[in-house]
């Protein structure tokens, strides 16, 4: 084909520095996570997944299947139309519904996945509102950095959870502008946490509007699965809370929540919301159901936190370096593309232990990892299989040891 060749140039450019992605051909069993079957070599195997964004095992959580299977049944499969043109189902406003009151906010926009939500709302804002400056976190996820430069609006990056720098860079913005503080509670590639307090004290100071990235909190952290702003009780502060169905709500989709003079802005102009097919209702009436099991249920989150707790001392107790931070990601680092893929095949072919190797662009080169994220589902047998796994393989690969 005659432009195969511009095109293999540069997968061959990525394969010569490891950085080239294989998927893994998984097959989940429902009332099995995490365990799935791996397609492999014309075979097939099992594997246990220990990289998962079903961070909780929702996804396979008898009432949420039930409600997809039951909505499908009773509605069809698609919603039929953008939301604007037939497309919005009740299923859809009882879920908008469901997810302003996790927040604690009037209301809240649905969208295809927390992705689009990102990108709608961040270029939508930036775009229209007069003298829009958005400060972005300097580890801003893929999503935000996209609709921030979609938006044209002048783009400040601050520091990394630093509100002092925040700060600095807040106070040298002109009187006249808009400014919006972009960053994330829990950050899923080093699992550390922001300090949201601090920020918001910051952003209040300035007069600056807080938008919060809740993707990798929403459903474990709160008492009621609101987020690490619902724990700090900060939710009221943030102006926006954005979030994902599609990891610990394990169904799909994404969301913003806020004032109701916002989610009408955001709804009224948002490209990325107005042009495209509304989720199924299905979709949608299996996160409302997942959403209400984790506001009253504490039983996954318990869980999840004690596997966690166990698998970190576990690591610790044998030597194998991981970062310390205060979440459920725990990341191993590995430092080489090419030997954390190496270590990724290992253990999926030895131990039937499947992590993803983590690498450019997800994180930067020369930090590539291995990050697992251990759920309730995960037994006290997983985490010794897993530990000794990777005692057995850290010693055949002379890879450094902390305590070395
Ligand atoms: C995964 C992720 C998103 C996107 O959410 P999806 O629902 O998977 O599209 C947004 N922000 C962050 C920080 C994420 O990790």
């Amino acid at each position: 084909m005659p432009f195969d060749k511009l095109f293999e140039a540069q997968l061959d450019a990525l394969k010569a520095e490891g950085n080239y992605r294989y998927f893994a051909d998984l097959t989940r069993k429902c009332g099995q996570h995490p365990r799935a079957k791996n397609h492999h070599d014309g075979g097939v195997r099992d594997v246990t997944v220990w990289c998962s964004n079903d961070y909780l095992g929702m996804g396979q959580h008898p009432d949420v299947v039930a409600a997809m299977a039951r909505t499908a049944m009773e509605c069809g499969t698609g919603a039929g139309g953008t939301r604007n043109i037939s497309g919005t189902q009740h299923q859809h406003l009882e879920l908008e519904q469901e997810l302003a009151d996790l927040h604690g906010k009037d209301a809240a926009l649905v969208f295809t996945s927390g992705y689009v939500s990102n990108w709608a709302a961040l270029s939508t804002l930036g775009a229209r509102l007069p003298n829009a400056v958005i400060l972005s976190d300097s580890l801003n996820h893929a999503s935000m950095i996209e609709g921030i430069r979609h938006s044209r609006a002048q783009k400040v990056i601050w520091k990394h959870n630093d509100p002092e720098d925040l700060d600095r860079k807040l106070a040298a913005l002109p009187a006249n502008a808009t400014r919006i503080v972009a960053f994330e509670s829990v950050y899923s590639m080093d699992g550390d946490i922001a300090p949201i307090r601090e920020i918001v004290e910051v952003a209040e100071k300035h007069g600056a509007m807080t938008y919060l990235d809740e993707v990798h909190a929403v459903g474990m952290y709160g008492p009621r699965g609101g987020g690490v702003a619902e724990q700090e009780g900060l939710m009221d502060r943030v102006t926006l809370i954005e979030g994902t169905l599609g990891k610990a709500f394990g169904v799909m989709g994404g969301y913003i929540t806020g004032s109701a003079a916002l989610c009408d802005f955001i709804r009224s102009f948002a490209s990325g919301f107005i042009f495209t097919t509304a989720l199924p209702p299905a979709v949608a009436a299996a996160a409302t159901t997942s959403i209400r099991h984790l506001k009253v249920s504490q039983t996954e989150r318990a869980l999840q936190r004690r596997q966690v707790e166990r698998l970190r001392a576990r690591l610790d107790a044998e030597g194998i370096p991981h970062e310390h931070n205060p979440s459920h990601i725990i990341p191993v680092m590995v430092k080489d593309p090419v030997k954390t893929r190496m270590l990724s095949d290992y253990l999926m072919d030895e131990f039937g232990i499947y992590v993803q190797p983590i690498n450019y662009p997800t994180v930067p080169k020369g930090t590539e990892r291995l990050r697992f994220t251990p759920g309730p589902r995960h037994t006290d047998a997983d985490i010794d299989h897993l530990v000794m796994a990777l005692k057995v393989l850290w010693k055949q690969c002379a890879i450094a040891r902390k305590t070395a």
